[in-house]
């Protein structure tokens, strides 16, 4: 909960400055400078418990422009500098008019401030493009499913181009439990492996992480807020307009974590330690691809064959 006012009662526990936020389920009150510190902290604990960075000399960070993933650049930015971890920002161009140009520019000018290396990769030139009138029909797929796998394969093939060992990307506590929320209610369990904090690398896949999985996107805003860093708050225009069950699972998980703080923490950590070990999914297989050589459960990946579609190709 945000304290508003100059209420003398709401002092931060540690240094009696003005508090600007309340841990409620750690009974914590929080000035800006411990509020900085607190998501650091945070952010820092997730690493290292599950030894993220372990044999990692150069780490990916892909970042959308949004408040979770501007948030975990300038915290990994630090978390690196001090661990002699190189970096690299990723920004994607989903070409998706206004939107995706200030998606674009934000992280640029996010990179650019922090002095990172970074990237930036056009739909189009992989041979993506998410306006077209016919792109449900010929995929089959609803734009968000073409533009996500899109997104992880250029993920992964730019981790591997640049010797980048793992990526980092920015979902956070209330965007995992709510993807393990819907993915039991559908009975689809074994996606659930896919939302650990970390996933191991394997053949030409780099390991995949969530520095934020224990933050609430309440933090993330806040911290961009507070730090003054630029983000982009927008909705993509191609994110459905009706309330989808995804829109219904985030609405209740939020009024959770409001109503008893703590509980999403509580759950997306018993996903962890518990929910997640206890399955018996089968482990995935994974060839190559015939076309592009990665890594692929059938003979040509996901990717390559929404490719294939779009160019008239079956
Ligand atoms: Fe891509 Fe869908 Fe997200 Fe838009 S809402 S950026 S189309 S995944
Ligand atoms: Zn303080
Ligand atoms: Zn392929």
């Amino acid at each position: 909960m945000i304290v508003r006012g100059r209420d003398v009662r709401a002092r931060c526990t540690f240094c009696n400055e003005e508090a600007i936020y309340i841990v409620k389920h750690r009974k914590l009150r929080l000035c800006r400078e411990h509020f900085i510190d607190y998501v650091k902290t945070e952010v820092e604990n997730t690493i290292y418990r599950f030894e993220m960075l372990k044999n990692v000399k150069k780490l990916l960070i892909a970042v959308s422009g949004g408040k979770d993933s501007v948030t975990m650049l300038h915290i990994l930015h630090q978390i690196c500098r001090e661990l002699g971890t190189e970096i690299l920002g990723l920004t994607i161009d989903t070409e998706i008019g206004e939107f995706s140009r200030k998606q674009v520019e934000t992280s640029v000018q996010v990179f650019k401030s922090l002095g990172i290396p970074y990237r930036v990769e056009r739909f189009s030139d992989y041979g993506i493009d998410l306006l077209r009138p016919d792109l449900e029909k010929i995929t089959r797929r609803p734009p968000c499913s073409v533009c996500g796998i899109a997104k992880r394969y250029i993920m992964n093939r730019v981790a591997l181009e640049e010797n980048c060992q793992a990526i980092a990307t920015g979902h956070n506590m209330i965007d995992i439990a709510q993807y393990a929320i819907a993915n039991i209610l559908t009975g689809s369990l074994e996606y659930l492996t896919k939302l650990l904090p970390k996933v191991e690398e394997g053949p030409r896949m780099a390991r995949r992480l969530r520095p934020l999985y224990f933050i609430d996107e309440k933090e993330t805003k806040l911290y961009v807020e507070t730090v003054k860093l630029p983000y982009v708050a927008d909705r993509c225009p191609l994110s459905d307009s009706r309330e989808t069950m995804q829109d219904t699972v985030r609405a209740l998980v939020r009024e959770l974590e409001d109503r008893h703080p703590g509980s999403i923490r509580s759950f997306v950590d018993k996903l962890v330690r518990r929910i997640i070990p206890s399955l018996k999914v089968p482990e995935e297989r994974y060839g190559t691809c015939k076309i592009c050589g990665m890594p692929s459960k059938g003979e040509v990946c996901s990717f390559c064959r929404i490719r294939m579609l779009l160019r008239g190709e079956t």
